[in-house]
């Protein structure tokens, strides 16, 4: 909901990360202290890790069924990422935008330059950056959510991702995630405010205009 509680366009808010820099973390924050986004919920041909739901974390399908979505136009973007596919569904991003309500991408670099490509303006991009190398690393092996290979295949893919930066709207440095977090809040509370995103305002202005001085 925009502060002045007027018809407003809705923002499409990427978050993008090297995997293990607290993206994730960060994304479910926002989810439950803010009623007014939703998650756009991407489909992958990856295999669902220990713990995730399908339709929740993905939409876990087979390569036939990521191409025949792909053919039919279903997917809003799409990319290859660790060998794997994944794609953001078009019709409940529509669908939410139709609610008036924001929606959250969690997509690497790739899919972030292609919803820019077709939505532009309403289009916010946000990239997360660890504090160090080190520190991403920390991080990644404590997860136990891969084998140690798969771990190590990420840190050197994290220094490429690292590099598309300034393909980016705003970029954090996520050191205390408490403190990231808030920046991300303030980012999205600050673009919804944006005067081309109040598409309420030219009613209002014109009530205010014409309204009783006392
Ligand atoms: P993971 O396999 O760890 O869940 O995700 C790997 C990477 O794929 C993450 O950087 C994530 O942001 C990205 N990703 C997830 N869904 C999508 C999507 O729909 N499109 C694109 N382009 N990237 C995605």
């Amino acid at each position: 909901m925009p502060l002045s509680g007027l018809e407003h366009r809705g923002v499409l808010f990427v978050l993008s990360s090297p995997s293990g820099a607290g993206k994730s973390t960060i994304a479910r924050q926002l989810l439950q202290h803010d009623p007014d986004i939703a998650m756009s919920v991407s489909v992958t041909t990856r295999p669902p890790r220990p713990g995730e739901v399908d339709g929740k974390d993905y939409h876990f399908v087979d390569v036939p069924t990521f191409k025949d979505m792909v053919a039919a136009n279903q997917l809003m973007e799409w990319a290859h990422v660790f060998e794997n596919r994944y794609g953001t569904p078009r019709a409940p991003v529509e669908k939410m935008l139709a609610e008036g309500r924001d929606v959250l991408f969690d997509i690497d670099w790739q899919g972030a330059q292609q919803l820019y490509q077709q939505a532009g303006g309403d289009v916010v991009r946000v990239f997360i950056l660890p504090p160090s190398m080190a520190e991403l690393g920390r991080r990644l092996r404590s997860r136990n959510t891969d084998d140690p290979s798969v771990v190590e295949g990420r840190m050197a893919r994290a220094a490429s991702e690292i590099s598309h930066w300034d393909g980016y709207d705003y970029v954090l440095i996520n050191a205390d995630v408490e403190d990231c977090f808030a920046q991300v809040k303030t980012i999205l509370d600050a673009e919804r405010l944006r005067r081309s995103r109040q598409t309420g305002l030219i009613g209002f202005v014109r009530k205010l205009m014409t309204s009783e001085t006392s």
